[in-house]
Parts: C-alpha cells; structure tokens; sequence
C-alpha cells in the first residue's frame, strides 16, 4: 500500500518526454512508482483530465525578508512552485552588524520596491554572519523548500562600511580577502550561490547606484577564488552589458570555475541588445563554460491602480493632495468631484514621472479580465486616444477609476519593444537560456510577475493566438528540470521514482491567471499587489499536501535547502 497514489493522469514528467497516461505512488517524501497499473494507495486522487507535474522551481524570487514573516511565500505558493531561490540581484539582509540594518532596508527598498517601513517591522535581523541567517531561515515554518544566496551589495558594505555602499570606492586586497573568506563560510553553510547587480536601474532609496556596480577584477576575481575553493554555487548576475562586462563576468565564472546565470531581457533603448548578450553566451558555453540566461515569458509590466506605488497621476498636486486620505475615501471624491478630474486631466505637473507616463502610452493597456499580455498595439491607450479624439489622460483615468477605483493599466516596459512576445519565444526556444524574472516578493507594489509559472502554461502551450504556440512538455521542463539543475538540484523537477515528491495536479482546461490585486497583508499594513490562479487542484511539497484547489491546506512541510 502507498501513501498516495495519483491515478490515471496526464504526466509531463519534467523531462520534456511526450505526456503519458500514468499512475505516481508516492511513498513518504519520494515518488517511488510512476506507471499504469500501480497497487492502491492510502489516499488516491483522481488524475483523469488532470495534468500531473513536478513542481515549479523558481529561482530568481526575493523573499529574502518576506520568508521570515510569511510562511505561505506568496504569489508563488498560489502558483504550482514548490522551491524558491532569493538572494538575487545582489541585494539582501546578511551578512550584518549590529545596527546597520537601515542601510540594507534602504538598498533592499530602493532596488527592490519592498517598503523600508514593512522591512523594519517586519525582519527581525537577529543574526549577523550569513550561516546565522541561514538558520533563522531554517527553523521559520514555511510551505516549500528556500534557498538563500550572499549579495554581494551586502557583503561589500559589511566588509568596507560606509565606502562599501559607494560603487565607486574599490577594496583593498585584505578587504577583497575578507569578503572571499565570508563568502566561502557562507556557500560551506548553505548558501546557493553570489549574486550581483551591475545595472544602473538599481538604485538605493537614497538615489546612490548599486554598490557592486562597477566592482573590477580584482574584486570580482578575489570572489570568484573564494567561490572556487569551495567548489559550490551559482554566480548570479543582473548586468546593463556595457562594453567589457559580460567579458568579465566570463573570466570571474572561469576563475570560480562555477555556473554563472545573466538576466537576458529587452530594453527599449537597446532592443537587439540581449541577442548580442546570448551569442556571448552561446560562445561562452561552446569554450566549455557553464553560462545560461534567466529569461522571463511575458512583457516586464509596470502596474498601475489609484493604490500602487506609482500611476499616471501619483505626482499631480491634486493627487498628491488627497495621499493622506484612505483609498475609498478618494475614489469617492474623484466620483463625486468632476471639477477635480478635470483638474487631473488638463492641468499636467511638468515633472520628469507625468513626462516618461505621456510617453508610454503607446505601451500602456487597461489590464482587466479579458488582459492575455501579449496586447496588439492597436489597443494601447494612446492608440485609443487616438482613435476616439480623445486625451489619453482621460482614458487613463476613467480605466483606473473603473471597477470602484480598482482599476489597473499596465505598461509593458521591457520584453515588448515590438509590441509582441515573439522577441520572448525567441528567448524561451534558446537552449542556453532557463526561466528567471519573476522576482517574486519583490517590487512589491509596481510589479507582478511572480505569477509567470501559471502564465508559461496557459499562454505559451495553450491560449496564444497571435503566433506559434511551444509544447507543454518543452515548456514544463524549463521551469522544473531545467531550473533545478541550474542549481544542481538534481532531488527535484522529474516526475520520476527517486525524486522528491514535489507534485501539481492541474486541471489545465481550467487552469487561468486571476486578475492582479492590492492587497494590505504586509507587515506595518504595507500594500502589495499580489495575483492568484485558478486550476491548480493539489500541490504536493515532499509528499505533503501544500494547496487543494487553489487554498492552502495549512501544511508547512518546506525546508531550507543547504
Ligand atoms: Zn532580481
């Protein structure tokens, strides 16, 4: 007799093999038979019309704080994952001294869009050295397996203080020696990888550019050798490639003699820019180097509603003028005030954020239900404008104010320089690139794309219309197998006996993104935006129970992966 036995269902195993009809017994924490036929279980689950899955592996996420208050890891629980990596992009909370935690609140909040006001009440920062932070992280309850990574930003600033924080000042060879022996104290403990960010988009809340910015090869080097003589992790990279960098994120991979993992997206102002990048990473890989590119599935999207973070109005004076109120309170002024949305409408701020919004309308769509990401041009707000002779403002305004003011518009700002996602099945298709910017936990209150593991399915291998769809199986095993061993978690991402018994069962007819939401759940009463699914009917962490349609069940079964 089995613990579980799922019965009958469709599985793509991770592998990228064609789906099979099969039965999964799982035994315990392991899958231990996958086959037609298998004997009973004690509990069996019905998997006809149901996909049957590995669970998703996501490994750029920064929960680095939210996986100390939040044992549930939302959005990313609500969307088949069963293992987060944070740490990323170089930004984190340790290692650190007492007393400095204002300093990576501020670079966290800045990069990160995580409010410092939810980060200091809700991180605790009872430990100092990485390994002591590792184990917080390993006794906090939690719904799926963690694993941590040291940032460099933060490891720069606990070695050089103060001129750690500035990317201009360069370490000595003692300080460089002492940020590669924390380092190699660090990976020895558990951690997963060095992350680092060298791209002029990531400032800290006090304006200053990333510490690691513009670190040289010395510095990158003298960690590399730390990464080598520990002989584990991935060095993890969000870069701008400017002239000579990817060159020398390549020779720190050689000297580290480890994985190195870029972000490979479109920006607008360089669009074939990323094709440069992967052919760089094709050569790479040919020379024998292990060097792949995180890649994401839909446009980068900015969010906007009258309660996020930033929208076409958050710096009009008459905006600005009612911040204190509660958000019923405005939308009903804005309802009852014609005087005042005329206001909003006509009389524009001459600041640089209304300039870059009038810009983007051409990029800029209204997200409700019927919102697939992948929108024809000919529906963004200014071509609406256009088409109807009105202001592009009034049509942002009324879409924001609809639904009783929880409207939302949602400009495309990356991955969508040609006004289609054929740029990202180019990407997706590429062998040397694996699923990564979902940045789950982060950007709290601008961005939400943490939810991509649901999207991957439904729009790539289902719902596309505008172009070549990508098979389910290929599509699976690039957020499952293929991210896993990115990590060398070689435990997990197969549907396979011997494998953890991370599991979906998904009704995939079913399966679908629910609209993005604000919600207040963060610590301090923090907003965030968060986006739930439809369709995922059992989750399984280790053999545990970890969702049942589309809820949790209340099971913490996650561990810390060391
Ligand atoms: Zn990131």
């Amino acid at each position: 007799m089995h613990d579980l036995v799922i019965r009958d269902g469709t599985v793509v195993d991770g592998t990228g093999a064609p789906r099979r009809a099969a039965d999964v017994a799982v035994d315990s924490e392991t899958i231990t038979m996958v086959g037609p036929g298998i004997g009973r279980g004690r509990r069996e689950i019905d998997g006809r019309g149901m996909l049957v899955t590995p669970g998703f592996v996501d490994i750029h996420t920064h929960y680095d704080g939210q996986a100390t208050w939040d044992p549930y890891l939302t959005p990313s629980s609500w969307h088949g994952v069963t293992t987060v990596i944070f740490g990323n992009c170089g930004v984190g909370f340790a290692p650190v001294r007492p007393g400095t935690a204002p300093y990576l609140i501020n670079l966290m909040e800045g990069v990160e869009d995580i409010p410092g006001t939810v980060l200091a009440e809700g991180v605790s920062f009872d430990w100092e050295s990485f390994p002591e932070y590792l184990d917080v992280l390993a006794a906090a309850p939690k719904v799926m397996d963690v694993g941590a990574q040291m940032p460099h930003g933060v490891l720069r600033f606990y070695v050089m203080g103060e001129r750690g924080a500035d990317h201009a000042e360069v370490p000595d060879a003692a300080e460089i020696a002492r940020m590669g022996v924390l380092l190699e104290e660090a990976l020895h403990a558990g951690a997963l990888g060095l992350t680092t960010s060298r791209t002029t988009k990531h400032r800290a809340r006090d304006g200053r550019l990333t510490p690691g910015l513009s670190a040289s090869e010395p510095e990158l080097f003298g960690l590399a050798a730390a990464m080598n003589r520990a002989g584990r992790g991935v060095f993890e990279v969000n870069s701008d490639f400017g002239p000579g960098d990817f060159e020398a994120l390549r020779a720190a991979a050689a000297v580290a003699n480890r994985p190195l993992s870029v972000l490979l997206l479109q920006v607008n102002n360089a669009p074939d820019l990323w094709r440069k990048t992967r052919a760089q990473i094709h050569a790479a890989r040919a020379a024998g180097l292990s060097v792949n590119g995180q890649v994401g599935c839909r446009p980068i999207g900015i969010m906007m509603a009258l309660e996020t973070t930033s929208h076409p109005f958050s710096t009009h004076p008459a905006w600005t003028a009612m911040e204190a109120l509660p958000p019923a309170a405005r939308f009903q002024r804005l309802e009852r005030d014609p005087q005042l949305r005329r206001v909003l409408i006509e009389e524009l701020p001459d600041d640089e954020h209304t300039r870059t919004i009038g810009q983007a309308f051409g990029r800029t769509y209204v997200l409700d239900e019927a919102y697939d990401y992948e929108p024809h041009t000919s529906s963004s707000l200014a071509a609406r404008a256009q088409a109807q002779h009105r202001s592009p403002w009034a049509l942002a305004l009324e879409a924001l104010m609809a639904n009783q003011g929880k409207g939302m518009l949602t400009h495309t700002f990356e991955n969508y320089t040609e006004g289609s996602l054929e740029v990202v099945r180019e990407m997706l298709v590429d062998e040397a690139t694996i699923m990564g910017l979902g940045d789950g936990g982060a950007h709290v209150c601008t961005i939400c794309d943490s939810s991509s593991p649901t999207f991957l399915l439904t729009h790539w291998a289902r719902d596309r219309s505008r172009g070549p769809q990508l098979p389910l199986e290929f599509l699976v095993r690039k957020q499952t197998r293929d991210t896993a061993a990115a990590y060398g978690l070689h435990d997990r991402g197969i549907v396979a006996p011997g494998y953890r018994a991370d599991l979906n069962v998904i009704d995939f007819e079913r399966l679908r993104l629910c609209k993005p939401e604000v919600v207040y759940d963060l610590p301090a009463g923090g907003r965030r935006l968060t986006q739930r699914a439809q369709g995922y009917r059992h989750t399984f962490v280790a053999g545990t129970e970890t969702l049942c349609d589309d809820e949790h069940t209340g099971a913490l079964p996650g561990r810390l992966l060391r």
